[in-house]
C-alpha cells in the first residue's frame, strides 16, 4: 500500500477533526452535568409588621403568600413566604467572598449574620 503526502495530510485532518468535534460534545455534556445540581431553590420569608426578611431553603408545599410556622424575631408573629427563586452555587459562592471581604473590615457585621 502506497500513501502519498496528500491521502496522509487529508486523513490526519479528518481525524484531528473528528478528535475535535468528539471533545467539543464531552465538554458540553460535562458542563451541562456539573452546573444542574448547583442550582438551589430559596424560600424568602418576610414579616408583614415590620419588614424583617430572612432566607431558608425552600420546602415541598412553600408558594408566595404562605404563612409559615417561623415567627418573627422582632414581633413574634408568624412570617410570610414573600418570594421563591432559585439561587446558583456560584453565585452564592460570590456572596460569600464578598462576605469575606467584608469581614476584613466589619467584623461586627458576619457575626450578627451567623447568628441567624
Ligand atoms: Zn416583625
Amino acid at each position: 500500500m502506497n500513501l502519498d503526502l496528500y491521502t496522509l495530510y487529508m486523513l490526519s485532518m479528518v481525524i484531528l477533526s473528528i478528535a475535535m468535534v468528539a471533545y467539543m460534545i464531552l465538554a458540553t455534556l460535562g458542563s451541562r452535568g456539573k452546573r444542574e445540581p448547583e442550582k438551589k431553590v430559596i424560600t424568602v420569608l418576610r414579616c408583614s409588621k415590620c419588614g424583617y426578611t430572612r432566607t431558608r431553603d425552600f420546602k415541598e408545599g412553600d408558594y408566595v403568600g404562605k404563612v409559615v410556622d417561623e415567627v418573627c424575631p422582632k414581633c413574634g408573629i408568624n412570617l410570610v413566604i414573600d418570594a421563591i427563586y432559585e439561587e446558583s452555587i456560584t453565585g452564592l459562592n460570590q456572596v460569600l467572598r464578598n462576605k469575606r471581604k467584608r469581614e476584613r473590615t466589619r467584623k461586627r457585621q458576619v457575626a450578627r449574620n451567623g447568628s441567624s
